[in-house]
């Protein structure tokens, strides 16, 4: 197993999403355009499964993170 996970933390609403690599809302930590325009928010990445969940420990005591539903990482 070498998924890649990324983590996208929002700085405006204080959320943030954990991504796989692989998902078209990551695009391997490039995200969306229209999404990450670099000043809302930052991409965390990339890291194996253990990293991510420590990063997201990190970032929950200032966000809201949550698993992106759509690659259920
Ligand atoms: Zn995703």
């Amino acid at each position: 197993m070498d998924e890649r996970y990324y983590i996208y933390e929002n700085w405006h609403r204080k959320r943030g999403r954990i991504h796989l690599s692989t998902c078209s809302y990551c695009n391997d930590g490039q995200g969306t355009q229209e999404v990450d325009s670099g000043k809302n928010g930052k991409w965390h990445g990339p890291f194996n499964r253990n990293q991510a969940f420590i990063e997201v420990e990190r970032l929950q005591k200032g966000a809201d993170i949550q698993p992106c539903a759509v690659c259920n990482p």
